[in-house]
This record gives structure tokens, sequence and C-alpha cells, in this order.
């Protein structure tokens, strides 16, 4: 499954982590991007097929994410199998962008997550996955991408759909609760 439950940046913890790695091994940096804040970006030919970078982190629980993270707007959770168990992203992955046409994906692999090249990568060129995004609550997650293809969330289609049925049902339960008539005493 490509999920991640994500929502804006954890800007201080971004910024160090940047810092840190400044280039990894793999030739990938960390520069400002068109899409959002700051971005992965390649120096050097990405071949398709290839495991680009690795998503890694402390593993908790989507309880324990919820209570940590209650107060925080800015999340870097990547949902494991079936959202139970989350990634909490402290990596160069967390800085790749999302792109509704993008040129990675990302590939669960015992209990791994990949983001892996769909596409051969030019030098220069910037990281992207499509999120998918799910679970957000009441979080808005506009997309920027600037792609002809752009959906305008980055929240799957799958979510997208349930959270139109939920608004659809949340407006019929106001239409259907028994109006009050006024009726005088
Ligand atoms: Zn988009």
């Amino acid at each position: 499954m490509h999920r991640k439950r994500c929502n804006r940046m954890r800007q201080p913890l971004k910024e160090s982590i940047a810092q840190k790695h400044g280039q990894n091994r793999m030739g990938l940096i960390i520069r400002s991007s068109a899409i959002h804040a700051a971005g992965c970006y390649t120096t050097t030919r990405i071949t398709k097929g290839k495991k680009v970078a690795e998503y890694t982190g402390p593993r908790i629980t989507k309880d324990e994410a919820d209570t940590i993270y209650e107060e925080s707007p800015v999340t870097y959770l990547f949902g494991l199998g079936d959202g139970t168990v989350v990634i909490d992203g402290h990596c160069m992955a967390m800085f790749i962008n999302h792109s509704c046409d993008p040129n990675c994906e990302t590939e669960e692999e015992n209990g791994r997550v990949w983001i892996t090249a769909i596409k051969n990568i030019a030098p220069g060129a910037e990281i992207t996955y499509d999120y998918c995004l799910y679970d957000g609550g009441d979080e808005e997650a506009d997309c920027n991408c600037g792609e002809s293809s752009c959906r305008g969330t980055m929240y799957s289609r799958e979510e997208v759909r349930k959270r139109k049925v939920e608004t659809r049902k949340a407006r019929n339960t106001l239409k259907t609760q028994p109006q009050s008539k006024g009726v005088a005493a």
C-alpha cells in the first residue's frame, strides 16, 4: 500500500536533518522547492526501478503518534501495512515532496519502506512520489505540484471518495433533522 499520513512541515526538525545530511551518498540533496518549502533533489542520473532512499525513523503505534502529535499541525508519519504502526520519519526521504505525476513510488518490503524510481530521473530533478494521504481528520491537504494531472489534493483517490460520502451523509443528517415550526404557545 502506498500510504502516508502526513500533514505539513515539522520545520525545526527538517532543518536540523538537512544540516546533518547536506548531501548523502546516493547523491540526494535538500534545497528549496517550488512545490513546498524544502525538497529532495538528485545530483546524479537515477535509472527506473532503482531504490532512491529509505523512509527511516522510529516505529510507533498509530495511537502513540496521535498522542504525541495531537497538538502538532506538522507530522512526518508513514503508515505501515494496515496503518496501526507508523514510521516517525527522521531521514532524507521525509523531504521528498508529493506530486500527482511523480517520478517515484513507495514500496513496503519486510517492514521497510523504500522510495523507488518509476521513471528514469535526470540529474537536478526533484524527487517526488504520490503521498496518497489518508486519515487526515479535518485537515486540508491541497496540492501545489503544478502537474497537468494534478488532482488538487494530496489525499488518495480512495480517501477523497470517502470524504465526499461523509460530507454528503453529514448534509443529509442535517436536512432530515426535524425543523422547528415555531409553534406558538
Ligand atoms: Zn498535484
